[in-house]
């Protein structure tokens, strides 16, 4: 899969994509199953920026019912189901728990109406519908008598931006990480891109360039391609926390902060809870900062107020933060701006695409948009194909059969991942198992001996819980070139010491 550059710089291609977030890495896979020459760079890793550093939901955003947003919430709940199928390992449903708090807060009518307008915009869901109920949860505070739950899901958010790459790449798109793209000359029908890694500099062709560089689309279009008008986004960092788990079951709280904002507590990797998030406007100068200890103290202290084990700055084990994109067509609360997504077509010469705003739950219908927009562009009648296409390793019902939940099929598969090579530690068979889906069988098939037959085969613990054999499949199939792509985007595994 590594690519040969000397190739890379002679091919003309079609569609060179700048930015390998989710939307970037999502546009590259929809054009190379349509058949189009692609190349994508990405200056640092695979999703190393906004698109590993979100709440990791896909959901319909029940909150954006409260600014009217009701066709941007139909359409990410239409995503979000595609989305379990597709990818039923890597996406999974989540119950969440909206407890009602005695005086202060919306209404318990208007969450009722909400959720039931949720439910009605989710028609032909594969997940439950939400119910009213009694709390008897020792996890939330004893102030807490009634709760609304509801379902939406979660996933790994980095592993989803590289399934895409791989994906992409096995459809012949020549996928570039640790590549940044730093000029940019239009032609009238092509352009010539000047790329750059670690060694050396080269050139590309390709006719048409779309900038998918998220937070940085606005400094991408004035700095690299000398655009003048102001980028129509809105940045806005949001930082999380990582402590300790909280809850002792397996459903995500939904809460409301002093300031009216929505918080969020939801289980983490069996044995934490990922608590967020935060809203501070930045420039596009301030992309690259970190989550503030200001922040810190005010998760900790609104997530205190509803959670009996109140979290303190000295329980973080992982603070992260990114820059939500937000496309600017809306004024006031950050939390109000809209998650919406535009593309604009600038056809004076050869043809720019620049992708504004969007969600991770949203990637595949703003891809396939994107792409519809690239096609016509380039006169090519090339059909959409994603909607109903599995990411790689999403195809359990090859082992189990077909199953309609996303939870039933991930169960059923660990269980016959457990079958098949009795000697994986469980643990570590349901981590491969949640990663890798039906590609578990590539990981496996790096281990020392052929078929692997025992713990020794997939060689050294390299870190607790990452053994040789993944390491080679990682480097090979993903990428990965540091301990931080191993061990933070490709697993989680840094949250254990690794
Ligand atoms: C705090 C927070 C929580 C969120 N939670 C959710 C959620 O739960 N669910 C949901 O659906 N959405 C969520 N989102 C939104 C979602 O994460 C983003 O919309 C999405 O990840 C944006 O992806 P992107 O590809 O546009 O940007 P990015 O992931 O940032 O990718 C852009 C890439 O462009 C690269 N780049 C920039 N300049 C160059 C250059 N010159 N050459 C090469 N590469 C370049 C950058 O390195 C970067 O990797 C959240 C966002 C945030 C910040």
């Amino acid at each position: 899969m590594l690519v040969n550059r000397q190739l890379a710089s002679h091919v003309p291609f079609d569609v060179a994509l700048v930015g390998g977030g989710i939307n970037g890495v999502g546009i590259a896979r929809d054009l190379a199953g349509r058949g189009l020459r692609v190349l994508l760079c990405e200056r640092h890793d695979l999703g190393a920026h906004t698109s590993s550093a979100s709440t990791k939901l896909v959901h319909g955003g029940l909150r954006y019912l409260e600014h009217f947003e009701f066709a941007l919430v139909r359409a990410a709940l239409a995503e979000r189901e595609r989305l379990l199928r597709a990818a039923p390992h890597l996406v999974q449903p989540q119950r969440f728990v909206l407890p009602h708090p005695p005086q202060r807060g919306r209404p318990r009518w208007m969450v009722a109406a909400g959720l039931r307008l949720y439910d009605a915009l989710a028609r032909g869901s594969s997940l439950p519908h939400s119910v009213a109920l009694t709390l008897h949860d020792d996890a939330l505070a004893p102030h807490y008598r009634d709760a609304h739950a509801y379902y939406d899901a979660r996933t790994d958010d980095a592993r989803l931006v590289v399934s895409c790459a791989i994906d992409a790449a096995e459809r012949g798109a020549v996928v570039l990480p640790r590549t940044a793209c730093v000029a940019a000359a239009r032609g009238r029908a092509q352009w010539r891109l000047t790329l750059r890694d670690a060694q050396r500099e080269w050139r590309v062709d390709a006719r048409v360039l779309v900038n998918a560089c998220g937070p940085w689309a606005g400094r991408f279009a004035r700095e690299v391609l000398g655009r003048e008008q102001a980028a129509p986004l809105r940045l806005v960092r949001g930082s999380h926390l990582v402590v300790p788990r909280r809850q002792r079951g397996d459903d995500a709280y939904l809460l409301q902060a002093g300031d009216g904002r929505v918080l969020f507590a939801i289980p983490f990797e069996d044995d934490f809870t990922l608590l967020g998030t935060t809203e501070v406007d930045v420039g596009d100068d301030a992309l690259d900062q970190g989550c503030s200890d200001a922040e810190v103290d005010y998760l900790c202290r609104e997530l205190g107020r509803h959670l009996r084990d109140a979290p303190r700055p000295t329980d973080v084990v992982w603070r992260y933060a990114g820059v939500r994109p937000l496309h600017a067509s809306r004024r006031g609360r950050a939390g109000a701006a809209s998650r919406d997504f535009a593309l604009e077509l600038d056809t004076d010469g050869a043809p720019l695409l620049e992708v504004w705003g969007g969600k991770l739950t949203t990637f595949r219908l703003l891809a396939e948009r994107a792409a519809d927009r690239v096609c016509a562009a380039l006169r090519v009648d090339a059909p959409r194909w994603t909607a109903s296409a599995h990411l790689p390793g999403g195809d359990l019902e090859r082992w189990i059969g077909p199953c309609a939940h996303a939870d039933v099929a991930l169960a059923r598969f660990t269980a016959a991942l457990q079958q098949r090579w009795r000697w994986l530690p469980p643990e570590l068979a349901r981590r491969y198992a949640r990663a890798y889906g039906t590609r578990v069988e590539r990981v496996l098939r790096d281990a020392r001996l052929r078929p692997a037959r025992s713990l020794a085969d997939l060689g050294a613990e390299v870190r607790p819980g990452l053994y040789a054999a993944e390491v080679a499949h990682l480097r090979r199939e993903e990428w990965a070139r540091t301990m931080q792509d191993l061990l933070w985007r490709r697993s989680k595994l840094g949250l254990r010491g690794g």
